[in-house]
């Protein structure tokens, strides 16, 4: 599955809901996700770090779609094969 399929598939299970909650509220969401995402790492649990990143990119897609955002577009736009600062494959920035 492509991204685009996956926000996709976001907006036919949840758009007629990220809508109505808008921008700020479905951004305050992720924002809660990625906090789970934090919370899930420092407890070693695999399975719940699973849980935490699809909730993570679930939301990011939820909020894409309110803002009318093409995630995977955006995505390669900026990370088309290198490193966007750098431009190297592998990263070759300062540490
Ligand atoms: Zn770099």
């Amino acid at each position: 599955m492509h991204m685009r399929e996956f926000q996709q598939l976001m907006k036919q299970l949840y758009l007629h809901r990220d809508e109505k909650r808008g921008i700020k509220g479905t951004y305050n969401w992720l924002v809660d996700e990625v906090q789970e995402l934090g919370e899930a790492l420092e407890t070693n649990n695999q399975e719940a770090v699973m849980n935490e990143c699809a909730d993570v990119i679930a939301w990011l897609s939820s909020l894409s779609n309110v803002i009318g955002i093409d995630l995977e577009r955006a995505t390669l736009r900026k990370y088309n094969g290198k490193c966007p600062k750098c431009q190297f494959s592998p990263c070759k920035c300062e540490f």
